[in-house]
């Protein structure tokens, strides 16, 4: 069983994801040929706030009529759907479309709620005021893997605050939220502060004492060396209030506004920012502003919404795993990951983990949360396991006091989960659980690396915590796509490539051999001439087949392996070590390496040699069993490539299939390595006559003559006695495909 990412709905089959339909398509089609039982599901993402803004801004529905707006959302993300599948049949995936699953069903809903409330009789899950990173654009809390940075150029503003007799100065890229000012630091070996450790200071225009102590975070290099701690200005800020127990002042409004600052109030941060530095000059508490650069935080992940963050005090909804650092470590050392170097990147993560799984969204459209809270002690209610799906902002619950303190004040949640919580439980639902756990842990995982911290990370803790193991026991993590500019696609920066203008140019297949070039798990940009160079390579296979057909219409395989002249027994025998190169690079997932040999064997042997030297006994045999040999090479040769290709190009490999070989490749097998083929003498005559091929071609080429152009002699020397013998035997062929009407073989000098 393959997990792969369940789509995100946006009716466009971007290139990223047609990459890794491909990936997982390949990975399918090879194990299927092998003989494995391969289910791969296809899932789709369907809850989240893109499809919410695309319903609010495109639709003109407001997010208020709860109950049209979440019927709106389906609708569209069906429609959604439908584009997206119409792409992946044109690229030639073949999912299990029998095992469909989206995340907004309500047996989807069921599984993602009994998660939780597993999660719950285990002691996990809690709803507690906090500061969390909150985009007041989209009006909902995030997670720490949904953030990123962005460079901006801001102003640094020093500010006086009175101590004692006199002044200090601190300097801060947020001015605004001087209102919420509850300390100032220093870093405890800064020698010029150490008297103003335990003072208390006066905040400007607030006119308010706050404390000064001493913090190593403070860094004595950054403006002053004196910081201004806001709860909650930064990350930093979060960290430093909870670690000290200071007091917490909000900012700001859930829409960004300004809030118990007085006179500011209800302004947005830019008006509040000019403001203040007014009124700070007014009253001569501002020394000055220089331009800085800074890394601010945004809301990045799976959205173009880029708003700087805030932090807010909020009831949120958590599940606890900061207990589980360890346990994750583990499990990712029981995993096979492909790259190996991509699981460090999990253990990274796991190990740096700070907070809690916040998975609350403010937002309409998503999994509804499964639980009631007792407003007045905090207490949750869950519901019976039966009442699955639940929607407790609907639904009654089912007490009526809370069984802690007696209250009757019980609220559902009516928040959503974040669809990390939908996506952790793929591997569970794919392996029918609750009611079975069949092929669990599944064999293979395939995701971009861009998601490690989040689907990975999420789903081996979510289906360790369900079921005590890993949710799978090898994992393909590809890179990006990049613009051939080399830099991040994106609409913005016009670097993106449409994969259904690819199909229609060069077909889907050139299309699938140009992104598996690439190697596994690193980033690439996408380059045209891939594309192109695949297109031209299947024409050339495609016209070797042509010819074959001819000389292979009535032709049947016999029984018994026939006589095999020296130069077929050559190219069969270097055709079990492609088998067995190509093959071993498909069970390491090096699909570049994998298509690369066997691209380069297809041209560089077969067309470009085999074609040309065996033509000559197929229309004019010098002796019938020559003939023979020659068609059975070319079937036997030719069936092989065939099946090893149809992974990468199942279209044409179909076509070729039918035609040459009247076999669908769906029922193919994977090749096996024939060891009776291997013949190291064969294949030493398979490279002397090459040699003498590209010679005399190379030769005609500098003299500028046509290829067909005869030759009267042609001159070889050899070196050993074994040579000489094979060159004797293959004078009639390099006579004929070098068109040399006379072929001398002569002992190399000096030997
Ligand atoms: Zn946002
Ligand atoms: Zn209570």
């Amino acid at each position: 069983m393959i997990d792969t990412p369940p789509h995100f709905t946006s009716g466009n089959l971007h290139i990223g994801r047609a990459y890794a339909c491909i990936l997982s398509d390949v990975a399918a089609r090879y194990k299927r040929m092998q003989g494995c039982n391969v289910l791969l599901p296809q899932g789709w993402d369907t809850q989240g706030l893109p499809t919410e803004l695309a319903v609010q801004n495109k639709l003109g529905i407001p997010l208020y009529n709860f109950g049209r707006f979440r019927i709106a959302c389906k609708k569209w993300t069906r429609q959604m759907i439908r584009q997206m599948r119409e792409t992946m049949f044109g690229l030639g995936c073949i999912p299990d479309w029998s095992f469909e699953y989206k995340t907004m069903d309500d047996e989807y809903h069921r599984k993602v709620q009994l998660a939780l409330l597993n999660l719950y009789e285990m002691g996990r899950i809690y709803r507690s005021k906090h500061p969390i990173h909150w985009c007041p654009k989209c009006r909902t809390a995030l997670a720490d893997a949904e953030l990123g940075y962005k460079r901006e150029e801001t102003g640094l503003t020093y500010i006086k605050f009175k101590v004692e007799n006199g002044f200090f100065e601190i300097a801060t890229t947020r001015p605004e939220f001087l209102h919420a000012c509850v300390a100032v630091t220093f870093h405890p070996e800064d020698k010029r502060y150490q008297h103003l450790a335990g003072k208390e200071a006066q905040v400007p225009i607030q006119n308010r004492k706050v404390p000064v102590i001493k913090d190593e975070s403070a860094d004595p290099e950054y403006g002053t060396g004196l910081v201004m701690i806001c709860t909650f200005g930064d990350e930093q800020d979060v960290k430093i209030v909870l670690k000290h127990k200071l007091p917490t002042i909000e900012a700001l409004s859930d829409e960004g506004k300004i809030v118990n600052s007085g006179k500011y109030d209800g302004s947005s941060i830019i008006d509040a920012r000019k403001a203040i530095l007014a009124d700070l000059i007014n009253i001569g508490a501002l020394s000055k502003t220089v331009k800085m650069k800074h890394n601010v935080l945004v809301h990045i992940e799976r959205s173009t919404c880029q708003t700087p963050i805030e932090f807010l005090s909020k009831p949120q909804w958590f599940i606890h795993i900061t207990d589980l650092k360890e346990e994750i470590v583990k499990l990712a050392h029981q995993i096979k990951w492909f790259p190996p170097h991509t699981k460090k990147r999990l253990i990274d993560w796991a190990e740096g983990l700070e907070w809690d799984w916040l998975f609350s969204r403010q937002r309409k459209f998503g999994t509804p949360i499964p639980f009631w809270h007792c407003q007045r002690c905090n207490y949750i209610i869950a519901p019976r396991k039966e009442d699955l799906p639940i929607d407790t902002a609907e639904e009654k619950p089912p007490v009526d006091k809370c069984p802690q303190c007696g209250s009757k004040a019980i609220t559902g949640a009516k928040e959503v989960c974040d669809c990390w919580v939908d996506s952790s439980i793929t591997p569970l639902v794919i392996a029918g659980w609750p009611d079975s756990l069949q092929c669990y842990p599944l064999s293979l995982r395939q995701q971009g690396s861009e998601i490690i911290r989040t689907w990975a990370f999420y789903s081996i803790l979510q289906c360790y915590l369900q079921t005590g193991q890993p949710p799978f026991k090898m994992i393909l993590v590809n890179g990006m796509i990049l613009g051939s500019d080399g830099r991040a696609m994106s609409s913005s920066l016009g670097n993106t490539v449409d994969p259904l203008e690819a199909v229609e140019k060069y077909g889907a297949d050139a299309l699938r051999q140009a992104l598996l070039l690439a190697s596994v798990g690193s980033d690439f940009p996408f380059e045209w001439k891939d594309v192109k160079y695949c297109y031209s390579f299947m024409q050339k296979f495609w016209n070797a087949c042509r010819f074959a057909q001819l000389h292979l219409a009535d032709y049947r395989l016999p029984k018994k392996t026939p006589r095999l002249y020296l130069v077929d027994k050559g190219i069969l025998s270097l055709l079990q070590q492609l088998i067995k190169a190509v093959t071993e690079k498909m069970e390491a997932f090096q699909f570049n390496i994998a298509l690369k040999e066997l691209q380069n064997f297809v041209w560089h042997e077969f067309c470009d040699y085999y074609v040309e030297i065996a033509k000559n006994r197929l229309y004019t045999p010098r002796k019938s069993w020559m003939k023979k040999s020659a068609q059975y090479t070319l079937y036997v040769t030719l069936w092989t490539l065939i099946r090893l290709y149809t992974p990468f190009a199942p279209h044409i490999a179909e076509e070729i299939g039918e035609h040459l070989f009247n076999e669908t490749m769906l029922e193919a097998e994977w090749p096996t390595v024939g060891e009776d083929m291997m013949d190291k003498r064969a294949e030493k005559a398979w490279i002397i006559l090459k040699e003498a091929m590209s010679t005399i071609r190379k030769l005609k080429s500098e003299l500028r003559l046509s290829l067909n152009v005869e030759i009267a002699n042609a001159t070889i020397h050899y070196e050993d006695e074994s040579s000489k013998e094979i060159l004797e035997i293959l004078e009639v062929d390099i006579e004929e495909a070098g068109k040399a009407k006379r072929v001398e073989i002569l002992k190399k000098a000096g030997k």
